[in-house]
Protein backbone atom coordinates (compact mmCIF):
# COMPACT_ATOMS: atom_id res chain seq x y z
CA UNK A 1 0.00 0.00 0.00
CA UNK A 2 1.29 3.27 -0.89
CA UNK A 3 1.01 6.79 0.44
CA UNK A 4 0.66 10.13 -1.25
CA UNK A 5 0.97 14.29 -0.35
CA UNK A 6 -2.00 15.66 0.18
CA UNK A 7 -0.86 18.47 -1.82
CA UNK A 8 0.55 16.34 -5.19
CA UNK A 9 -1.03 12.49 -5.77
CA UNK A 10 2.24 12.00 -7.69
CA UNK A 11 4.43 12.24 -4.50
CA UNK A 12 4.20 8.37 -3.31
CA UNK A 13 5.79 6.40 -0.55
CA UNK A 14 5.84 3.41 1.59
CA UNK A 15 4.27 3.05 4.89
CA UNK A 16 7.43 3.25 6.94
CA UNK A 17 8.73 6.03 4.29
CA UNK A 18 5.89 7.95 5.26
CA UNK A 19 6.05 7.15 9.32
CA UNK A 20 10.08 8.50 8.84
CA UNK A 21 9.08 11.43 7.28
CA UNK A 22 6.61 13.06 8.97
CA UNK A 23 5.74 15.29 6.62
CA UNK A 24 5.80 15.05 2.92
CA UNK A 25 8.46 17.22 1.26
CA UNK A 26 6.39 19.24 -0.58
CA UNK A 27 4.62 20.20 3.10
CA UNK A 28 1.53 18.02 2.64
CA UNK A 29 0.05 15.56 4.44
CA UNK A 30 0.50 11.39 4.08
CA UNK A 31 -2.94 9.93 3.11
CA UNK A 32 -3.69 6.42 1.80
CA UNK A 33 -3.72 5.98 -1.87
CA UNK A 34 -6.88 3.77 -2.00
CA UNK A 35 -9.07 2.74 1.55
CA UNK A 36 -9.04 -0.81 2.68
CA UNK A 37 -12.44 -2.05 2.51
CA UNK A 38 -13.51 -3.40 5.52
CA UNK A 39 -17.20 -3.93 6.07
CA UNK A 40 -18.36 -5.38 9.51
CA UNK A 41 -18.60 -9.09 7.53
CA UNK A 42 -15.45 -8.85 7.48
CA UNK A 43 -13.91 -8.56 11.20
CA UNK A 44 -13.98 -11.42 14.05
CA UNK A 45 -17.28 -11.15 16.02
CA UNK A 46 -15.72 -8.76 18.82
CA UNK A 47 -11.96 -8.18 18.17
CA UNK A 48 -9.92 -6.82 21.13
CA UNK A 49 -7.92 -3.56 20.57
CA UNK A 50 -4.31 -5.65 19.68
CA UNK A 51 -6.37 -7.68 17.37
CA UNK A 52 -8.25 -4.88 15.51
CA UNK A 53 -5.18 -2.72 15.71
CA UNK A 54 -3.17 -5.68 14.04
CA UNK A 55 -6.11 -6.56 11.19
CA UNK A 56 -5.43 -2.55 10.36
CA UNK A 57 -1.85 -2.63 10.38
CA UNK A 58 -1.82 -5.27 7.98
CA UNK A 59 -4.11 -3.31 5.48
CA UNK A 60 -2.03 -0.26 6.45
CA UNK A 61 1.21 -1.85 6.05
CA UNK A 62 0.94 -4.60 3.11
CA UNK A 63 4.24 -4.91 1.08
CA UNK A 64 6.23 -2.55 3.91
CA UNK A 65 8.98 -3.69 5.88
CA UNK A 66 7.08 -3.28 8.99
CA UNK A 67 4.02 -5.79 7.73
CA UNK A 68 5.22 -8.36 9.08
CA UNK A 69 6.05 -6.99 12.70
CA UNK A 70 1.86 -5.88 12.68
CA UNK A 71 0.67 -7.86 16.05
CA UNK A 72 3.95 -7.13 17.91
CA UNK A 73 3.23 -3.25 17.35
CA UNK A 74 -0.44 -3.58 17.99
CA UNK A 75 0.44 -5.55 21.28
CA UNK A 76 2.66 -2.80 22.38
CA UNK A 77 0.81 0.45 21.51
CA UNK A 78 -2.63 -1.39 22.64
CA UNK A 79 -1.64 -2.59 26.19
CA UNK A 80 -4.42 -0.85 28.09
CA UNK A 81 -8.24 -1.07 27.88
CA UNK A 82 -10.69 1.35 25.92
CA UNK A 83 -13.86 0.88 28.17
CA UNK A 84 -17.04 2.07 26.52
CA UNK A 85 -19.32 2.91 29.67
CA UNK A 86 -23.25 4.37 29.64
CA UNK A 87 -24.62 6.90 30.59
CA UNK A 88 -27.67 6.37 30.19
CA UNK A 89 -29.80 2.56 30.64
CA UNK A 90 -31.80 2.53 27.51
CA UNK A 91 -27.67 2.46 25.98
CA UNK A 92 -28.71 5.60 23.70
CA UNK A 93 -25.09 7.34 25.27
CA UNK A 94 -22.27 5.91 26.23
CA UNK A 95 -18.81 7.18 27.12
CA UNK A 96 -15.53 5.85 25.14
CA UNK A 97 -13.15 5.98 27.94
CA UNK A 98 -9.32 7.00 25.85
CA UNK A 99 -7.41 8.34 29.08
CA UNK A 100 -6.10 4.46 30.24
CA UNK A 101 -2.55 4.86 29.38
CA UNK A 102 0.57 6.02 30.86
CA UNK A 103 -0.10 10.06 30.27
CA UNK A 104 -4.32 9.48 30.70
CA UNK A 105 -4.95 11.03 27.48
CA UNK A 106 -6.15 9.33 24.38
CA UNK A 107 -2.28 10.22 22.47
CA UNK A 108 -0.96 7.30 24.42
CA UNK A 109 -2.28 4.72 21.73
CA UNK A 110 -0.60 6.82 18.57
CA UNK A 111 2.06 7.66 20.08
CA UNK A 112 3.13 4.30 21.32
CA UNK A 113 2.08 3.06 18.22
CA UNK A 114 4.75 5.05 16.46
CA UNK A 115 7.26 4.39 18.71
CA UNK A 116 6.51 0.94 18.54
CA UNK A 117 7.22 1.85 14.49
CA UNK A 118 10.16 3.46 14.35
CA UNK A 119 11.94 1.25 16.63
CA UNK A 120 11.31 -1.51 13.88
CA UNK A 121 12.64 0.80 11.02
CA UNK A 122 16.31 -0.05 9.93
CA UNK A 123 18.26 2.42 11.19
CA UNK A 124 20.22 4.90 8.60
CA UNK A 125 23.91 4.57 9.48
CA UNK A 126 23.91 4.67 13.03
CA UNK A 127 22.17 8.51 13.28
CA UNK A 128 19.89 8.97 15.80
CA UNK A 129 16.02 9.74 14.80
CA UNK A 130 15.57 13.35 16.34
CA UNK A 131 11.57 13.04 16.78
CA UNK A 132 10.40 17.12 16.82
CA UNK A 133 7.07 17.42 18.87
CA UNK A 134 5.00 20.62 18.72
CA UNK A 135 2.63 20.15 22.04
CA UNK A 136 -0.67 22.32 23.12
CA UNK A 137 -0.56 20.20 26.44
CA UNK A 138 -0.82 16.27 26.18
CA UNK A 139 1.39 15.38 23.36
CA UNK A 140 4.22 16.00 24.09
CA UNK A 141 4.03 14.32 27.02
CA UNK A 142 2.43 11.20 25.44
CA UNK A 143 5.39 11.27 23.03
CA UNK A 144 7.78 11.69 25.86
CA UNK A 145 6.13 8.66 27.59
CA UNK A 146 6.01 6.70 24.29
CA UNK A 147 10.16 7.18 23.35
CA UNK A 148 11.75 7.64 26.87
CA UNK A 149 14.29 5.22 27.14
CA UNK A 150 14.12 4.19 23.64
CA UNK A 151 17.64 3.27 21.87
CA UNK A 152 18.43 5.85 19.07
CA UNK A 153 15.67 8.27 19.07
CA UNK A 154 16.01 11.89 20.85
CA UNK A 155 12.75 13.95 21.60
CA UNK A 156 12.47 17.33 21.70
CA UNK A 157 9.68 18.55 23.01
CA UNK A 158 8.32 22.11 21.81
CA UNK A 159 5.64 23.53 23.96
CA UNK A 160 3.92 27.10 24.87
CA UNK A 161 5.64 29.15 27.42
CA UNK A 162 2.85 29.27 30.13
CA UNK A 163 0.01 28.21 28.17
CA UNK A 164 -0.28 24.44 29.41
CA UNK A 165 -1.76 23.93 32.71
CA UNK A 166 1.21 23.42 36.01
CA UNK A 167 0.23 19.37 35.98
CA UNK A 168 0.53 19.41 31.83
CA UNK A 169 3.86 21.13 31.65
CA UNK A 170 5.00 18.73 34.63
CA UNK A 171 4.49 16.02 31.76
CA UNK A 172 6.26 17.81 29.31
CA UNK A 173 8.87 18.43 31.75
CA UNK A 174 9.66 15.29 33.92
CA UNK A 175 11.71 13.32 31.43
CA UNK A 176 15.03 13.98 31.12
CA UNK A 177 17.79 11.16 29.54
CA UNK A 178 17.12 11.15 25.89
CA UNK A 179 14.13 13.58 26.18
CA UNK A 180 14.68 16.98 26.43
CA UNK A 181 12.09 20.13 26.48
CA UNK A 182 11.54 23.56 25.55
CA UNK A 183 9.31 25.96 26.36
CA UNK A 184 8.66 28.23 23.39
CA UNK A 185 8.14 31.95 23.50
CA UNK A 186 4.59 32.04 21.44
CA UNK A 187 1.96 30.35 21.06
CA UNK A 188 1.25 26.53 19.89
CA UNK A 189 0.50 27.84 16.16
CA UNK A 190 4.11 29.31 16.50
CA UNK A 191 5.45 26.25 17.70
CA UNK A 192 3.95 23.95 15.41
CA UNK A 193 4.91 26.65 12.72
CA UNK A 194 8.61 26.24 13.71
CA UNK A 195 8.24 22.17 13.60
CA UNK A 196 6.95 22.42 10.22
CA UNK A 197 9.56 25.12 8.96
CA UNK A 198 12.61 22.63 10.19
CA UNK A 199 10.99 19.58 8.53
CA UNK A 200 11.36 21.78 5.12
CA UNK A 201 14.70 23.48 6.20
CA UNK A 202 17.32 21.59 3.95
CA UNK A 203 20.20 22.35 6.20
CA UNK A 204 18.78 21.15 9.35
CA UNK A 205 17.58 18.25 7.47
CA UNK A 206 21.52 17.52 6.77
CA UNK A 207 22.38 17.92 10.34
CA UNK A 208 19.65 15.97 11.56
CA UNK A 209 17.31 12.97 10.73
CA UNK A 210 14.57 14.78 12.21
CA UNK A 211 11.16 13.08 12.20
CA UNK A 212 7.52 14.29 13.40
CA UNK A 213 5.35 12.65 16.30
CA UNK A 214 2.49 15.36 16.23
CA UNK A 215 -1.14 13.71 14.61
CA UNK A 216 0.51 14.98 11.06
CA UNK A 217 2.34 11.85 11.53
CA UNK A 218 0.43 8.65 9.47
CA UNK A 219 1.73 6.71 12.51
CA UNK A 220 -0.37 8.64 15.21
CA UNK A 221 -3.50 8.72 12.99
CA UNK A 222 -3.90 5.19 12.50
CA UNK A 223 -3.82 3.57 15.45
CA UNK A 224 -6.61 6.32 16.41
CA UNK A 225 -9.26 4.42 13.73
CA UNK A 226 -8.25 0.92 16.22
CA UNK A 227 -10.94 2.11 19.20
CA UNK A 228 -13.50 3.33 16.70
CA UNK A 229 -13.04 0.11 14.75
CA UNK A 230 -13.73 -1.48 18.05
CA UNK A 231 -16.32 0.75 19.76
CA UNK A 232 -18.79 1.14 16.19
CA UNK A 233 -17.97 -3.01 16.01
CA UNK A 234 -19.27 -3.58 19.87
CA UNK A 235 -22.47 -1.01 19.54
CA UNK A 236 -23.66 -2.76 16.38
CA UNK A 237 -23.57 -5.89 17.95
CA UNK A 238 -25.99 -4.69 21.00
CA UNK A 239 -28.18 -2.28 19.52
CA UNK A 240 -27.99 -3.81 15.22
CA UNK A 241 -27.14 0.28 14.68
CA UNK A 242 -24.11 2.61 13.56
CA UNK A 243 -22.53 4.33 16.47
CA UNK A 244 -22.28 8.51 16.27
CA UNK A 245 -18.87 10.24 17.94
CA UNK A 246 -18.82 13.18 19.21
CA UNK A 247 -15.44 14.14 19.63
CA UNK A 248 -13.29 16.60 21.47
CA UNK A 249 -11.27 18.48 18.66
CA UNK A 250 -7.96 20.70 18.41
CA UNK A 251 -5.71 19.54 15.21
CA UNK A 252 -8.25 17.42 13.72
CA UNK A 253 -6.07 14.44 13.74
CA UNK A 254 -8.80 11.98 16.34
CA UNK A 255 -11.56 13.62 14.21
CA UNK A 256 -9.66 12.45 11.04
CA UNK A 257 -9.30 8.87 12.28
CA UNK A 258 -13.02 8.40 12.79
CA UNK A 259 -13.49 9.14 9.26
CA UNK A 260 -10.74 7.24 7.80
CA UNK A 261 -12.47 4.46 9.64
CA UNK A 262 -15.86 5.21 8.07
CA UNK A 263 -14.38 5.22 5.29
CA UNK A 264 -13.34 1.71 5.36
CA UNK A 265 -16.60 0.41 6.12
CA UNK A 266 -16.98 0.93 9.63
CA UNK A 267 -20.46 0.90 10.96
CA UNK A 268 -20.30 4.58 11.78
CA UNK A 269 -22.85 7.43 11.41
CA UNK A 270 -22.62 10.80 12.28
CA UNK A 271 -19.44 12.34 13.36
CA UNK A 272 -19.51 15.61 15.67
CA UNK A 273 -16.66 17.93 16.39
CA UNK A 274 -16.72 19.79 19.27
CA UNK A 275 -14.77 22.51 19.34
CA UNK A 276 -13.31 25.08 22.23
CA UNK A 277 -13.42 28.92 21.33
CA UNK A 278 -11.42 28.60 18.56
CA UNK A 279 -14.10 28.35 16.04
CA UNK A 280 -12.27 28.54 12.69
CA UNK A 281 -13.94 24.71 12.07
CA UNK A 282 -17.47 25.64 12.64
CA UNK A 283 -16.87 28.84 10.54
CA UNK A 284 -15.86 26.81 7.66
CA UNK A 285 -19.14 24.56 7.93
CA UNK A 286 -21.00 27.34 8.14
CA UNK A 287 -19.74 30.19 5.47
CA UNK A 288 -17.60 28.13 3.03
CA UNK A 289 -14.66 30.12 3.54
CA UNK A 290 -11.56 28.49 5.25
CA UNK A 291 -9.69 31.73 7.41
CA UNK A 292 -7.10 29.97 9.67
CA UNK A 293 -7.41 31.96 13.02
CA UNK A 294 -4.82 33.31 16.06
CA UNK A 295 -5.42 30.98 18.59
CA UNK A 296 -6.93 31.62 22.02
CA UNK A 297 -6.62 30.48 25.08
CA UNK A 298 -9.14 28.21 26.63
CA UNK A 299 -9.46 26.00 29.16
CA UNK A 300 -9.36 22.95 26.61
CA UNK A 301 -6.14 23.78 25.83
CA UNK A 302 -4.91 20.58 24.15
CA UNK A 303 -7.42 22.27 21.75
CA UNK A 304 -6.43 25.69 21.33
CA UNK A 305 -5.71 24.92 17.84
CA UNK A 306 -6.20 28.22 15.45
CA UNK A 307 -5.28 26.70 11.92
CA UNK A 308 -5.19 22.53 12.95
CA UNK A 309 -3.09 20.64 10.36
CA UNK A 310 -5.45 17.59 9.76
CA UNK A 311 -8.30 19.91 7.78
CA UNK A 312 -5.75 19.06 4.72
CA UNK A 313 -6.23 15.76 5.52
CA UNK A 314 -10.36 16.21 5.86
CA UNK A 315 -10.48 18.62 2.88
CA UNK A 316 -8.42 16.07 0.41
CA UNK A 317 -11.14 13.55 1.32
CA UNK A 318 -13.93 15.89 0.86
CA UNK A 319 -12.94 18.80 -1.51
CA UNK A 320 -16.58 20.07 -2.06
CA UNK A 321 -17.72 22.37 0.78
CA UNK A 322 -21.00 20.11 0.80
CA UNK A 323 -19.49 16.84 1.27
CA UNK A 324 -17.77 18.28 4.24
CA UNK A 325 -20.94 19.32 5.56
CA UNK A 326 -22.37 16.10 4.98
CA UNK A 327 -19.20 14.58 6.20
CA UNK A 328 -19.23 16.34 10.09
CA UNK A 329 -20.98 18.43 11.72
CA UNK A 330 -19.20 20.51 14.42
CA UNK A 331 -19.82 22.89 17.65
CA UNK A 332 -18.01 25.45 19.34
CA UNK A 333 -18.00 25.96 23.20
CA UNK A 334 -16.82 28.06 25.33
CA UNK A 335 -15.33 28.18 28.61
CA UNK A 336 -18.25 29.12 30.50
CA UNK A 337 -20.22 26.44 29.13
CA UNK A 338 -17.04 24.02 29.47
CA UNK A 339 -17.31 24.89 33.02
CA UNK A 340 -21.66 24.48 33.00
CA UNK A 341 -21.14 21.01 31.71
CA UNK A 342 -18.65 19.91 34.30
CA UNK A 343 -20.60 20.98 37.21
CA UNK A 344 -24.01 19.51 35.89
CA UNK A 345 -23.11 16.15 34.31
CA UNK A 346 -21.01 15.66 37.52
CA UNK A 347 -24.20 16.17 39.31
CA UNK A 348 -26.75 14.32 37.03
CA UNK A 349 -24.44 11.01 36.56
CA UNK A 350 -21.36 11.35 39.32
CA UNK A 351 -18.99 11.82 36.11
CA UNK A 352 -16.46 13.97 36.13
CA UNK A 353 -14.81 15.17 32.67
CA UNK A 354 -11.77 16.73 31.75
CA UNK A 355 -12.58 20.49 30.01
CA UNK A 356 -11.98 18.38 26.37
CA UNK A 357 -14.34 16.15 27.18
CA UNK A 358 -16.96 18.58 28.21
CA UNK A 359 -17.22 20.07 24.86
CA UNK A 360 -18.52 16.63 23.60
CA UNK A 361 -20.88 16.72 26.84
CA UNK A 362 -21.97 20.20 25.67
CA UNK A 363 -22.66 19.21 22.21
CA UNK A 364 -24.60 16.15 23.12
CA UNK A 365 -26.98 18.29 24.81
CA UNK A 366 -27.25 20.90 21.70
CA UNK A 367 -27.46 18.53 19.24
CA UNK A 368 -31.26 19.33 17.28
CA UNK A 369 -33.22 16.51 18.65
CA UNK A 370 -33.99 14.56 15.75
CA UNK A 371 -29.84 13.86 14.86
CA UNK A 372 -29.65 13.70 18.96
CA UNK A 373 -32.89 10.64 19.00
CA UNK A 374 -31.05 8.55 15.79
CA UNK A 375 -28.23 7.54 18.70
CA UNK A 376 -26.60 5.49 19.85
CA UNK A 377 -24.12 8.26 20.79
CA UNK A 378 -20.85 7.95 21.95
CA UNK A 379 -18.67 10.98 23.63
CA UNK A 380 -15.29 10.71 23.32
CA UNK A 381 -13.49 11.11 26.48
CA UNK A 382 -9.54 12.35 25.51
CA UNK A 383 -8.09 12.65 28.71
CA UNK A 384 -8.53 11.79 32.81
CA UNK A 385 -9.73 14.72 34.39
CA UNK A 386 -7.15 14.50 37.35
CA UNK A 387 -4.82 15.96 34.41
CA UNK A 388 -6.70 19.22 34.75
CA UNK A 389 -7.27 19.16 38.13
CA UNK A 390 -6.73 22.71 39.13
CA UNK A 391 -9.55 23.53 36.56
CA UNK A 392 -12.03 20.66 37.56
CA UNK A 393 -11.72 20.25 41.01
CA UNK A 394 -13.20 23.79 42.66
CA UNK A 395 -16.09 23.47 40.14
CA UNK A 396 -17.33 19.69 41.46
CA UNK A 397 -16.35 20.58 45.02
CA UNK A 398 -14.14 17.64 45.65
CA UNK A 399 -10.35 16.16 44.76
CA UNK A 400 -10.35 14.01 41.82
CA UNK A 401 -7.85 11.29 42.49
CA UNK A 402 -4.83 10.39 39.87
CA UNK A 403 -4.28 7.42 38.92
CA UNK A 404 -1.21 5.55 38.98
CA UNK A 405 0.64 6.34 36.33
CA UNK A 406 0.17 9.74 36.26
CA UNK A 407 1.15 10.16 40.26
CA UNK A 408 4.56 8.63 39.08
CA UNK A 409 4.72 11.19 36.70
CA UNK A 410 3.67 14.07 39.05
CA UNK A 411 6.53 12.93 41.62
CA UNK A 412 9.45 13.17 38.77
CA UNK A 413 11.91 16.39 39.09
CA UNK A 414 11.00 19.23 36.55
CA UNK A 415 13.65 20.09 33.93
CA UNK A 416 13.07 22.31 30.75
CA UNK A 417 14.56 25.83 28.93
CA UNK A 418 13.12 28.58 27.08
CA UNK A 419 13.60 28.73 23.39
CA UNK A 420 12.53 32.16 21.10
CA UNK A 421 10.27 30.60 18.64
CA UNK A 422 13.06 31.16 15.63
CA UNK A 423 14.11 28.54 12.94
CA UNK A 424 18.22 29.69 14.47
CA UNK A 425 17.47 29.05 18.53
CA UNK A 426 15.88 25.78 17.02
CA UNK A 427 19.21 24.78 15.72
CA UNK A 428 21.40 25.53 18.58
CA UNK A 429 18.62 23.88 20.91
CA UNK A 430 19.51 20.91 18.68
CA UNK A 431 22.83 21.00 18.67
CA UNK A 432 23.57 21.32 22.76
C1 LIG B 1 -4.96 16.61 21.63
C2 LIG B 1 -6.19 16.58 22.42
C3 LIG B 1 -7.44 16.84 21.85
C4 LIG B 1 -7.57 17.24 20.39
O1 LIG B 1 -7.26 16.18 19.53
P1 LIG B 1 -6.90 16.48 18.00
O2 LIG B 1 -6.55 15.16 17.43
O3 LIG B 1 -5.75 17.43 18.00
O4 LIG B 1 -8.11 17.09 17.39
C5 LIG B 1 -8.56 16.73 22.63
N1 LIG B 1 -8.47 16.42 23.93
C6 LIG B 1 -7.30 16.16 24.52
C7 LIG B 1 -7.29 15.81 25.97
C8 LIG B 1 -6.13 16.23 23.79
O5 LIG B 1 -4.97 15.97 24.39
Amino acid sequence: MSYCSTRDPQLQCSFSQALRAGLAPDGGLFVPQRWPVLPPSSWPANPTLAQAATLLTQEFAAGDTLAPHAADIAAEAFAFPAPLTDLTDDGSLAVLELFHGPTAAFKDFGARFLAACLQRLPQTAGRTLNILVATSGDTGGAVAAAFHHRPGVTVTVLFPEGQVSPTQQQQLTCWGDNVQSFAVRGSFDDCQRLVKSAFVDASLAQQFQLSSANSINLGRLLPQAVYYATTSLAILRRSGQSASFIIPSGNLGNAVACVWARRMGLPIADIVLAHNSNHGVVDLLRTGAWQPQVSVRTLASAMDVGNPSNLERLRTLFPQIDALRDAVSAFTIDDAAIEKRIREDYRRYGRVWCPHTATAAEAYQRLPSEQRRRGPWVIVATAHPAKFREIVEPLIGREVAAPESLQNLFARPSRYRTLDGTLESLRQALSS
